[in-house]
């Protein structure tokens, strides 16, 4: 009786669909998206022909309430982002919790989102990492990059095309240079591209190459300095 599922969608590459989003985004009885326009593409693509709405960050908290209600009277809603996984660095958690608050049940698809291949693709450790979504642009960004200096796991960002130089010089100058990291850029499109090499490495190769597209940045954690350990010549006594 679930009424709510929450369905990734592609990140470029349409075949990264999943048997299970295409059929439950034909059997709801409403698909809601960011932006109807591109939402209507990918449907109209795959031959879908629920009825969709929009549904925008920015009006998220008025429409919660007249959702859950619709929710209740047992209409069965998807919820999409314009790419990826709704809900990673998109909107959609107040209307998980208010789902939750409402005994609604809601399932979500495992499915495309932009971190996970850039991760692993990084060549960093992986068992343990941060994402940290977008970096405030102004306001917040030099206390959030401090924050992150002493991280030890290996961190993922969100990040623009136009901004990804600054982004690299300014945590080479807050982290060191040194700093093993990764840039993939278009993940899953014709232009797929991921460089590796240090913070200062790569600010100087996208200096030089002006990225374009969508990108996420993977960058090393600190390295702790293990202290040797004991004399390894000490003997034991007998
Ligand atoms: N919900 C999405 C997800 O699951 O990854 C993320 C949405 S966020 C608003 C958009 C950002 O995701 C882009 O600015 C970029 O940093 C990243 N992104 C999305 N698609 C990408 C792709 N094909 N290649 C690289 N980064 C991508």
């Amino acid at each position: 009786e679930t009424s709510l599922y929450i369905v990734p969608t592609p990140i470029g590459n349409l075949e990264d669909i999943t048997a299970r989003a295409l059929r439950i985004l034909n059997e709801v009885d409403t698909i809601l998206a960011e932006d109807t326009r591109n939402t209507g593409k990918l449907l109209k693509h795959f031959d879908i022909k629920s009825n969709l709405q929009s549904h925008h960050a920015f009006n998220e908290h008025k429409t919660v309430e007249g959702l859950i209600q619709r929710l209740q009277k047992g209409e069965k809603i998807a919820l999409v982002s314009d790419a990826g996984t709704p809900v990673i660095s998109d909107p959609g958690y107040i209307l998980v919790r208010a789902c939750g608050e409402a005994g609604i049940k809601v399932e979500t698809l495992p499915g495309p989102t932009a971190f996970v291949p850039a991760l692993v693709n990084s060549g960093l450790p992986a068992d343990r990492f941060t994402f940290e979504g977008f970096l405030p642009h102004k306001k917040g960004r030099q206390t959030k990059i401090k924050e992150l200096e002493e991280e030890q796991r290996t961190m993922v960002f969100y990040e623009s095309p136009h901004r990804l130089v600054k982004f690299l010089e300014q945590l080479a100058e807050a982290w060191g240079g040194e700093r093993r990291a990764s840039v993939s850029r278009e993940l899953s499109k014709f232009h797929e591209e991921t460089m590796r090499g240090t913070l200062s490495e790569l600010a100087q190769y996208y200096t030089e190459n002006p990225p374009k597209g969508e990108i996420v940045a993977v960058v090393e954690g600190k390295k702790i300095e293990k202290k040797p350990k004991g004399n390894k010549y000490k003997y034991k006594d007998q």
